[in-house]
């Protein structure tokens, strides 16, 4: 496994071991003697420790997927719940390890975009969208690409256009979102059975997230002017995914 992979991993795994080591610490302190209390804190035991199992077998079935390159059906919910209920305690325990939020936000793409390519889902281009933040576009053009991105007159001087023509050779739709509502929305309305989300580290795990069932392939832009400003794409990592897509990888 990458070592990008391994951080996210690995930090699921120490962000199970702090809820298991931590919980029942909390729960001894606050035990008050009674034969209640005791009751109550045995059920609360089982209930965690099923709730532990549950997230540990997550994190397993996502291991085993990534490694062997196959979903497994029957934990698919499963992994997703473990990585989606993990995630915020991954960032804290980074913070306090010293790792950067961007590289466990980079590493949790690469995991999900693993668990996507695992899947090896085979969709018509027509069932794709390719959903693009409107930093990409070059802030001196007068065109509103947001409301209908056929109206870049294609002068070059962004990605936008490639980025059209490469979903017009994959008949994929593509749609410009200003932000999470927008691409929800457009989401909602389009139905698509497949995205290819471009975006920075922390708008694509957050869209990734709030995706639930909905494969999101994430490709993060490239940010030479700093964040949210003439933003650009590798349009060959976007051909990549829409072709993985496309041909069921
Ligand atoms: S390529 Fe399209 S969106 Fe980009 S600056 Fe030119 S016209 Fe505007």
């Amino acid at each position: 496994m990458e070592s990008k992979k391994r951080i996210y991993i690995g930090l699921l795994l120490i962000s199970l071991a702090a809820l298991i080591i931590l919980i029942p610490v909390i729960g001894l302190l606050f035990r008050q003697n009674t034969q209640l209390s005791k009751v109550i804190l045995a059920i609360l035991a089982v209930i965690l420790g099923g709730f532990f199992l549950l997230l540990g077998l997550g994190i397993l079935a996502i291991v085993i997927m990534i490694i062997r390159s196959k979903t497994i059906p029957s934990l698919d919910n499963i992994a997703k719940l473990a990585s989606e209920l993990l995630f915020p305690l991954t960032l804290v325990i980074g913070k306090v390890l010293g790792i950067k939020a961007e590289k466990i936000r980079s590493s949790y793409i690469a995991v999900n975009n693993n668990l996507v390519k695992s899947k090896h889902i085979a969709l018509n281009g027509e069932q794709v969208m390719i959903l693009l933040p409107h930093c990409l576009q070059n802030t001196e053009c007068p065109h509103k690409i947001t409301m209908d991105i056929n109206n870049c007159k294609h002068c070059g001087k962004c990605c936008i256009s490639d980025l059209v023509e490469l979903s017009e050779k994959y008949s994929a739709m593509i749609k410009v979102a200003t932000g999470g509502t927008l691409a929800r929305k457009l989401i909602k309305e389009k139905r698509p059975a497949g995205v290819i989300a471009v975006a920075c580290e922390r708008d694509l795990s957050l869209g990734i997230q709030d995706s639930g069932s909905l494969p999101v392939y994430g490709v993060l832009n490239c940010r030479p002017n700093g964040p949210c400003c003439n933003t650009s794409v590798d349009i060959e990592k976007v051909e990549q995914a829409l072709i993985m897509m496309c041909k069921g990888g």
